[in-house]
């Protein structure tokens, strides 16, 4: 994509969050369109520390896609491009970068020419969607930094899975990362930021949850607050979704650890494998 387009993704920015007069009642899938405003695009690589992510990361999501073989990636969660751009700087052959966020994916170019000059291809779509926008077939496709939990719906959640698989090769790999919700739920919020939420000076905490959203509050050093209302996947439910949608092997690791006590980890990584 030239600068041209990429200029093409950026509409009239809102810079304001909308959640009405009751904001705990928005559950709506198709709402993150407006949670990632303008503003907080500008701050979100504050929130999630790049340098940071790539230390605490390490080799986890390379090495799991180079042991599998893959050379082409679909990133569908592109966000502000750390993947992307990680995976470009590892010399992976194809990587496409998609999100439903224009303003999220204006970012990511700028991000992808900042860091190393590489030109991500961006593709805007919406992963109900995703094979209408989105061609080719991929080795593997990756949905990181919790992003799953945006639907709202089970109907959503079959029907974004079903999309990713349909897009796969035969013997592709999908990896989604979510948050550990069941901790948060059965035991309250205890997470100490390590992985994802990696900025010294943004709080990220939750404000309100129930069985069917996690609120939570981003503040930032400059007295700027930012919300997201997000459904809380409980770690089993995931799995038997992505069973269901027709993946065969399904392997869960807890903060980038194949052995963990299932109410410690802060972030649950679902490696699904279709054959
Ligand atoms: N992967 C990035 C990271 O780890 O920093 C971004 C994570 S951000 C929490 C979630 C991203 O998912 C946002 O960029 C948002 O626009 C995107 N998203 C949420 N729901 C979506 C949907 N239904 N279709 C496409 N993108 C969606």
């Amino acid at each position: 994509m030239t600068a041209d387009h990429r200029s093409g993704l950026r509409g009239p920015a809102s810079t304001v969050q909308e959640f009405g007069d009751a904001p705990t009642e928005v559950r709506e899938s198709a709402h993150y369109k407006h949670e990632y405003v303008q503003t907080f695009v500008d701050k979100w690589d504050e929130l999630i520390d790049w340098r940071a992510r790539y230390a605490s990361e390490g080799r986890f999501f390379v090495d799991q896609l180079r042991t599998r073989g893959v050379t082409s990636v679909l990133d569908v969660a592109t966000g502000t491009g750390f993947h992307s751009v990680r995976l470009l700087e590892e010399g992976f052959e194809t990587v496409v970068s998609a999100d439903g966020s224009a303003e999220m994916l204006a970012k990511a170019f700028d991000n992808g020419m900042k860091f190393g000059g590489h030109v991500l291809r961006v593709v805007q779509a919406d992963w109900r969607w995703l094979n209408r926008d989105v061609h080719g077939e991929y080795d593997a496709i990756i949905c990181l930094g919790n992003s799953f939990t945006h639907l709202f719906s089970e109907r959503d959640r079959r029907r974004a899975l079903a999309e990713f698989y349909a897009m796969l090769s035969h013997d592709g790999v999908l990896i989604l990362d979510q948050r550990n919700y069941d901790a948060i739920l059965d035991n309250g919020f205890s997470s100490t930021h390590r992985y994802y939420y990696c900025g010294d000076d943004v709080v990220a905490e939750p404000e309100y949850v129930d069985d069917g959203l996690a609120r939570f509050r981003y503040r930032f050093p400059d007295g700027s607050q930012y919300h997201l209302n997000m459904f809380p996947l409980r770690k089993d439910y995931t799995r038997r979704l992505m069973h269901e949608v027709g993946f065969q092997r399904v392997d869960t690791y807890g903060d980038f650890q194949s052995t963990y006590a299932d109410d410690e980890p802060d972030f649950f990584v679902h490696i699904a494998e279709k054959a």
